[in-house]
């Protein structure tokens, strides 16, 4: 049976940079997530994608959205042998393709929201979203606006995450659309956030 890794994923670990078990996880992972991640991100179009592991970068990965290209810095890989949903979060990115980055605490809150929502081994690496307190803003971007966001869904709006990342492709985005969407701003939401979870 194809798989969709077999399609879309070009991963050369042929130098071995990537520990074998690591590897089959990613690309457990891909051929689990990928179609949902690109489904809710990109109105189920699937983009050919690439892994590439970097020695010499100091980070865990990061994505160029125009060639669909993800590296992994193989330091961060060699101390977290688990941490495969770290690409799901970079897959998000590939799907985004937004044309601008910024806001930038919405662009990663959405890639978190959705390896939540989409990740195979969060569990096995550790990775789980914060419970809120008071030291958190939403702007703080990454897990602390995706747990924002998963709690929007169940409390506020459903399609609210799907609804910002639809503005974002369109680069349409504004504060206003918060308002549009839900009748309130977004530090409105925020506050009742707060109040909710402490
Ligand atoms: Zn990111």
């Amino acid at each position: 049976m194809t798989k969709l890794s077999d399609i879309y994923l070009t991963f050369d670990n042929s130098e071995g940079l990537i520990d074998k078990h690591l590897e089959e996880m990613i690309v457990d992972c891909f051929n689990k997530s990928y179609q949902g991640i690109c489904d809710f991100f990109n109105d189920g179009n699937l983009r050919k994608t690439s892994i590439v592991p970097v020695p010499d970068y100091d980070g865990v990965a990061a994505t160029y959205s125009e060639e669909a290209k993800v590296i992994m810095g193989t330091k961060y890989y060699a101390a977290h042998p688990l941490d495969a949903d770290s690409l799901t979060h970079e897959w998000v990115h590939v799907a985004q393709n937004y044309q601008r980055y910024e806001p930038v605490w919405l662009t990663e809150g959405l890639a978190d929201y959705g390896r939540e929502k989409f990740g195979i081994y969060n569990k096995e690496a550790g990775w789980a979203l914060p419970h809120y307190n008071e030291r958190q803003h939403y702007t703080n971007a990454y897990r602390v606006t995706a747990a924002f966001f998963v709690w929007l869904e169940q409390n506020v709006r459903a399609d609210l995450p799907a609804k910002l990342n639809e503005a974002m492709k369109k680069d349409t985005y504004t504060d206003e659309l918060w308002v549009e969407l839900t009748g309130k701003t977004v530090d409105e939401l925020w506050a009742d956030y707060a109040k909710a979870n402490s």
